[in-house]
């Protein structure tokens, strides 16, 4: 591995970079948090000073996503697949059905997940096109039956994502918004829950978070584990058992910079911006192929293949080699992805398409 003395820009799809700046706080006040002569990860979590930090995430996350106060928010470990059999196991009842779209690997995951609980129904496979688009899903596509729609908003490995989230109102939208949550407004009333694995927009992985219709919760009914049961969890303020103080903390120091920058509308902007740099490079050259259709092509995790895919291993070491980590393609899919969240700065984007201007004029 080379060594760097700075910090580098680092396009991995998650854990991905974090902002310097939340860094830096993080290490100042690593060894004596806020002068109580302790780290924050010694504390109780029973504590007052935990307590504050929970509470502040928590409000600032409400704040953030502008979430009503018929929504609950959890936060708890396992990361976002934990909810890919937490969800059925809360919220349909024995035997009882939902629908699902498969635009994805994870969405694929949940779907199959959900199968050995209850009979889903997968409505959507993008596997035909290699998920290089989304669908239009209308009320038409929904079954009967489907207590809820669940999607997968943005695919981090293939790079495609609702522009749209699906109008129907045949039957309550869940959304994994994993690679995207935090990057653009939503309307948090056009779901009926939203989940997101942290490692990407939020902090450190293995911390998730769950915003959820209150009314949801218990719905199923059934008997599963503790640890599964979101009713359990929103009756203990996400205190239920010991939770990953650490990284709540992480988070509420990355909330507290999306605010300071002016919120998520500040965002989403900068990622439009930062997202059009790289994909207009990509089509305007002759050497770089973006494979997702145009109007559905992901923010946060552009995917591209060179035309000589031999040439695919040079790309990787000289970027490498230039402090541009992380640009390989999943391993399932292999060529190229930079995932462009929150914290990649437009500085990181310019740096990338020079340099990938700069390759394919000596190749
Ligand atoms: N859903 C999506 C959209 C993801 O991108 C990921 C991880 N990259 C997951 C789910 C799984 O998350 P975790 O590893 O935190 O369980």
């Amino acid at each position: 591995m080379r060594e760097f003395k700075e910090r580098i820009y680092n396009f991995c799809a998650g854990p991905a970079m974090l902002p310097t700046e939340v860094m830096k706080k993080a290490s100042d006040e690593f060894l004596n948090y806020q002068g109580s002569g302790m780290s924050i990860m010694e504390v109780s979590h029973r504590g007052a000073i935990f307590e504050q930090v929970l509470d502040d995430s928590l409000n600032l996350l409400r704040e953030l996503l502008s979430i009503p106060e018929d929504y609950e928010i959890l936060f708890l470990s396992g990361g976002a697949t934990l909810h890919f059999s937490a969800i059925p196991l809360n919220i349909l009842k024995e035997g009882e059905t939902a629908d699902y779209a498969v635009t994805g690997l994870f969405a694929k995951k949940s779907f199959e997940e959900a199968q050995r609980f209850n009979p889903v129904k997968k409505i959507y496979d993008g596997s035909s096109h290699i998920f290089t688009e989304i669908p239009k899903l209308k009320d038409s596509d929904i079954h009967d039956d489907a207590v809820y729609l669940h999607i997968t908003s943005n695919n981090t490995i293939y790079g495609c994502r609702y522009v749209e989230f699906p109008a129907v109102t045949k039957a309550p939208l869940i959304a994994d918004m994993t690679s995207e949550i935090l990057s653009r407004k939503i309307d948090v009333r056009r779901f009926a829950m939203i989940y997101a694995g942290a490692q990407k927009n939020i902090g450190p992985s293995g911390l998730s978070t769950v915003i959820i219709r209150k009314d949801l919760l218990g719905r199923s009914g059934r008997t599963i584990p503790m640890m599964l049961d979101y009713a359990v969890t929103a009756k203990n303020k996400s205190m239920y058992n010991t939770p990953p103080t650490y990284s709540i903390y992480i988070a509420k120091l990355i909330f507290e910079w999306i605010k300071s920058k002016g919120g998520v509308s500040t965002f989403e902007k900068l990622n439009e911006e930062k997202a059009k740099i790289l994909y207009d490079f990509l089509d305007s050259s002759s050497l770089y192929v973006a494979p997702v259709k145009k109007a559905d092509r992901s923010l946060m995790n552009v995917v591209f293949t060179l035309k000589d895919r031999s040439l695919e291993p040079k790309l990787l070491s000289q970027a490498e080699d230039a402090g541009l980590h992380g640009l390989e393609g999943h391993r399932t899919v292999g060529g190229f992805r930079a995932s462009i969240y929150n914290s990649m700065p437009k500085e990181g984007i310019v740096a990338l398409v020079e340099f990938l201007k700069e390759f394919e004029k000596k190749v």
